[in-house]
């Protein structure tokens, strides 16, 4: 196994000053099962002020010096130095009440949360693998390190974690974890909504979200994730039909409820204001009948930037045909919204309305646009707006 010269040189450093280090936690998993680490994480016996001081020459951010951990800019890279450590007791079932630092690997591989995470690397040692993490690489199961009640009441993230790495890894979780997982779950009310919410949108958006939506429904997760909300298992098959993107997935998801519940939920999750806009977006267009052109181009005109997904879930979902129709709708730059149009509000503006008007003869001009693509002619509309505007101001001096 290899790893780049500027973890080399980092973990020679530490060697050198006669501490101990290692690759360790997700970027060694990913070597071992051949994926790139997105980043590098090494741990070391050395104590956080040492590290510091040991890379002086380099860029160093003091990210989280009370619980250890150092980021060195090893050649324009960022690299997390953590100093080997055990958690304490935990009474809020979120932050250890304390670390303590020791200079044993094995036991700061103790505190991580499962097997295939805690393993640690390094040229001279080679793979210290206390708990088989690399046999359950193998059997592609996600195991707890240690009683897994126990490790689930200390810290009830670690539930939320077992189903996001099981979606991302396509990994089993197994039997007994599984059991401390669905045991320990009350514990999620405990737990900070973002933190399961970032947990849970990473879950969805992972290869293999199937088996661990299926199992978090069955066993009652969905209480502490989606407020009690349960996405039927037809719901749950439909995302893998959906582009891997957080809010195409959760409208797939939540595609049973009404808009006022999924707003929310998706509060709940704390999502973004532009993440609930388009999610329920999606879901409305989602709704709209497609099966003509003109249906396609009235979907676009709605939803906007969110009508390709929520043609295809749709789609998906059986409602419409309409994929492939929106797409060739949107390719063909037919007129979808008050943009297309060869007129704008100073036109009829021009023709004498104001105030509200404006946007009423405009938007009644799109319907027909909509309905009729070749009407988007500058004059044939500027007559148009001309009639609908004295239709609509004679029907105003009648009501006076
Ligand atoms: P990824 O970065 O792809 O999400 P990762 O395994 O690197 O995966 P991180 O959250 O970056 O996950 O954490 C790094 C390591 O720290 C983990 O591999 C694990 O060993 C340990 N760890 C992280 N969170 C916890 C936790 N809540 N309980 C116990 N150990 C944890
Ligand atoms: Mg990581």
């Amino acid at each position: 196994m290899t790893y780049p010269d500027y973890i080399d040189e980092i973990i020679c450093r530490l060697e050198q000053a006669g501490a101990s280090a290692y690759i360790v936690g997700g970027s060694l998993r990913d070597m071992l099962l051949g994926v790139p680490p997105h980043d590098y994480d090494v741990a070391t016996s050395a104590l956080p002020e040492e590290t510091v001081r040991l890379f002086s020459d380099m860029r160093v951010i003091e990210t989280g010096l009370r619980h250890g951990t150092v980021t060195v800019i090893s050649h324009g890279q960022p690299v997390e130095i953590t100093t080997f450590r055990i958690d304490g007791s935990y009474t809020d079932s979120r932050h250890p009440d304390s670390v303590r630092f020791t200079s044993k690997i094995t036991e700061d591989l103790s505190r991580r949360d499962f097997t295939v995470n805690a393993m640690a690397y390094n040229k001279r040692d080679g793979l210290t693998d206390p708990f088989g993490g690399r046999d359950d690489l193998k059997k592609r199961l996600l195991r707890a390190v240690g009683d897994p009640h126990l490790r689930f009441s200390e810290d009830a993230l670690r539930i939320m974690r077992a189903f996001r790495f099981s979606a991302q890894l396509g990994f089993e979780i197994e039997d007994g974890t599984l059991a401390g997982a669905v045991a320990g779950a009350s514990g999620l009310a405990d737990i900070a909504r973002e933190r399961i919410g970032s947990e849970f949108i990473r879950l969805i958006t992972s290869p293999s979200p199937l088996r661990p939506l299926e199992l978090m429904a069955e066993h009652g997760i969905f209480d502490y994730v989606l407020g009690g909300y349960v996405p039927s298992p037809r719901l749950i098959r439909a995302i893998t039909d959906m582009p891997p993107r957080d809010i195409a997935r959760i409208a797939a998801l939540l595609s049973d409820t009404d808009r006022d519940s999924a707003a929310r939920i998706l509060r709940e999750l704390r999502l973004s204001g532009k993440q609930i806009t388009g999610t329920l977006a999606i879901m409305t267009g989602a709704r709209m009948c497609v099966q003509t052109p003109a249906d396609a181009r009235r979907l676009i005109a709605h939803t906007g930037i969110y009508a390709a997904d929520a043609a295809r879930l749709s789609e998906v979902l059986g409602s419409s045909p309409s994929g492939a129709e929106t797409m060739t709708q949107r390719q063909q730059n037919t007129p979808c919204s008050l943009r297309d149009l060869r007129i704008n509000g100073k036109d009829i503006a021009g023709l004498g309305a104001s105030g509200k008007l404006i946007g009423e003869v405009l938007n009644t001009v799109m319907e027909r646009v909509i309905a009729e693509p070749r009407l988007n002619d500058r004059q044939t509309l500027l007559d148009m707006a001309k009639q609908i505007l004295d239709i609509q101001q004679s029907k105003g001096n009648k009501n006076k």
